[in-house]
């Protein structure tokens, strides 16, 4: 069939370390999709290493092209100095806030493969609201006099504006994952209940800001109760969200938590179906995507052609999914659970042997 649809315009920004190995190879897999989008690549400077080399992290024209051309973009990732350097901010935190990418968003779920033997079997989607909380940086350090030592504070902002927008999201995403359910059933293996919200908080101590987060992301199926009415709504206080998490992961649908608890969990999450090599996530805003593996640049291993890049590839569907080709995610996915379960193509941080290149070719021949 002839598509007289105009290509879907994507910025790579490999940036840092393995950034540079896995988003080729995930471009690689979008040009392939067998009757796929048509799509147009632009490659976008960022990074540390870019700092090095001119002293901004995130030029002018990559915002600029992002903004005014392309419809969503892969980032690699980024290393991050242990300690401050002065002129450097992290790239990826100042393209959230230009491109209002308000939510993070994260699936994770289990795949049967010999990689991964004794998994739990899981099929969560953790959204993290992207724009504050304790991510506002506002910090100072003072003495304090009655000691005589230093003592330091950190601002923590919670609105109403910004819970209310990923609490939206997240009643959206229980319905679209539903309806996903219904339409395949390969996705119905795990979650046979109505879908669920589980809101994550810490109200009992933090009474204002997190009082404040429950209360609004509540109110987004209070006040709608005709359109979530079929979405169970549940809470849950951040340290048993994680206890619980451990012991029973198969009891949740969509998680919708605020930044920094939303940090936290979903790094714990990735550890229950894997490595850190195959764990997807998206910034999603209202008009823009960005998909990024959850791994970092991986310094140990840059540059040897071994880098895992199924949580690239799977980063790459993530955006697809959002930019409605949900079909030609499923593809991807399909192809990557694929390999997995085979178990023969692997590399070094699944127990395989196996490159990069290899592991492509590998999801190559699936899809
Ligand atoms: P950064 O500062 O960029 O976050 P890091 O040192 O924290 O760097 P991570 O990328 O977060 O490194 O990775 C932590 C560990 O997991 C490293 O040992 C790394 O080699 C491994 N790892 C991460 N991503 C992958 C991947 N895609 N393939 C293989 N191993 C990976
Ligand atoms: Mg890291």
């Amino acid at each position: 069939a002839t598509t007289t649809m105009s290509p879907l315009k994507i910025g790579l920004i490999p940036a840092d370390g393995i950034g540079k190995e896995v988003i080729p190879a995930a471009q690689k897999l979008l040009e392939s999709l067998p009757n796929g989008p048509k799509f147009e690549f632009v490659q976008l400077d960022a990074g540390f290493e870019y700092f090095k080399k001119t002293g901004t992290a995130l030029p002018q024209a990559t915002i600029d092209t992002l903004k005014s051309e392309c419809q969503g973009a892969l980032f690699g990732a980024v290393s991050s100095p242990s300690h401050k350097v002065a002129g450097y901010s992290s790239p990826i935190v100042a393209l959230r806030k230009h491109l209002d990418l308000y939510a993070n968003v994260r699936p994770v779920v289990s795949v049967p493969s010999p990689a991964f033997p004794n998994q739990r079997e899981l099929d969560m989607l953790i959204i993290r609201e992207n724009t504050e909380c304790l991510y506002i940086k506002s910090e100072r350090q003072e003495i304090d006099t009655a000691t005589g030592l230093k003592v330091a504070y950190a601002d923590r902002k919670i609105s109403e504006y910004a819970s209310k927008r990923v609490g939206t999201m997240a009643f959206n995403m229980a319905l679209s994952r539903q309806k996903l359910r219904e339409q395949k059933p390969m996705n119905q293996r795990f979650w046979k209940n109505n879908p669920r919200v589980t809101i994550v908080h810490k109200s009992n101590v933090m009474s204002i800001t997190d009082g404040l987060w429950r209360e609004t992301v509540r109110a987004v199926k209070e006040n709608n109760s005709e359109q979530y009415g079929s979405v169970d709504m549940e809470e849950q206080l951040v340290d048993s969200m994680v206890y619980r998490m451990f012991r029973e992961p198969e009891t949740f649908d969509v998680v919708v938590a605020p930044n920094l608890y939303g940090d936290i969990i979903s790094d714990g999450a990735a550890a229950l179906v894997g490595s850190l090599g195959v764990v997807p996530s998206a910034n999603v805003g209202d008009t823009f995507v960005m998909g990024e593996p959850v791994h970092g640049s991986a310094p140990d291993i840059a540059g040897k052609g071994i880098a895992n890049p199924i949580a690239a590839i799977r980063s790459a569907a993530l955006l697809l999914e959002h930019l409605g080709h949900p079909e030609h995610a499923s593809k991807l996915y399909d192809a990557v659970n694929a390999v997995l379960a085979d178990g023969q193509t692997l590399t070094p941080d699944l127990g395989g042997i196996s490159t990069t290149d290899q592991v492509v070719d590998a999801i190559l021949k699936k899809l």
